[in-house]
């Protein structure tokens, strides 16, 4: 995409955000150039999909901009991202958090994490049930892990047309940070909801942080 056309998707995406809502920029499939520009525009926090991409991106810009995982991780690929990853929002498993907390103890970090909570409809989808998600955070599970800072949830809609069901699903989300809230300190602060095509419906039921790509960075080439 045009340098132009990336700054005023920017914008116009910026202008629908309430203070307090960050904006994570997701640039999987995009080039260097797109991610560069729209860190000159003032952009800081980027999302990605793929560990190899990722790192690819991340040997090109470094730690100029704020990376996020937030594709589903597998383990034996963690070590390729903790050393520099700013936050892993797809944490969707007990094992998953294992790994990401021995490899963030092998760089001496403590890696951001969110919580992903499958609410969609779709089975393909990962993340933590809900009730199974309650019954390990109760029972102390993620507090194990010294390494690991988790700042909140993680989830997405069914991907549908019909809004009243979208906004259901991020209800939903919401209510399940808001129950898991007694389990972790302040930190525990984050809702990151919404992507291109439903953020504004996201904000509305309470997102804090949301993830948008196409409407920033144009189509992807099909390849998901
Ligand atoms: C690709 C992706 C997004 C961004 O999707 P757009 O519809 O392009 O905004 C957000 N979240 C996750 C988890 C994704 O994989």
């Amino acid at each position: 995409m045009d340098r132009e056309a990336v700054r005023n998707n920017l914008n116009t995406v910026r202008k629908l955000l309430p203070e307090g809502v960050t904006l994570v920029a997701v640039s999987k499939f995009h080039a260097e150039e797109d991610i560069l520009c729209a860190a000159e525009a003032g952009q800081t926090d980027f999302g990605e999909s793929y560990v190899q991409e990722l790192v690819r991106k991340h040997d090109v810009i470094g730690d100029r901009v704020r990376w996020h995982f937030i594709g589903h991780l597998q383990r034996n690929k963690v070590k390729y991202i903790v050393p520099f990853v700013h936050m892993i929002q797809s944490l969707d498993s007990v094992r998953l958090a294992e790994t990401i907390n021995c490899e963030a103890g092998k760089c001496g970090r403590k890696v951001e994490c969110l919580l992903e909570v499958h609410v969609a409809a779709e089975q393909t989808k990962s993340g933590f049930l809900p009730e199974e998600l309650e019954e390990e955070v109760g029972k102390g599970t993620f507090s194990r892990f010294g390494n690991i800072v988790v700042r909140g949830v993680m989830g997405m809609a069914t991907n549908t047309d019909d809004m009243n069901a979208v906004r259901r699903d991020f209800a939903r989300i919401r209510d399940i940070k808001t129950s898991l809230e007694k389990y972790f300190g302040p930190q525990f602060d984050i809702i990151s909801m919404g992507m291109s095509d439903d953020y504004p419906a996201a904000i509305e039921e309470g997102s804090s942080m949301v993830r948008v790509g196409s409407r920033i960075f144009g189509p992807r080439p099909v390849r998901e």
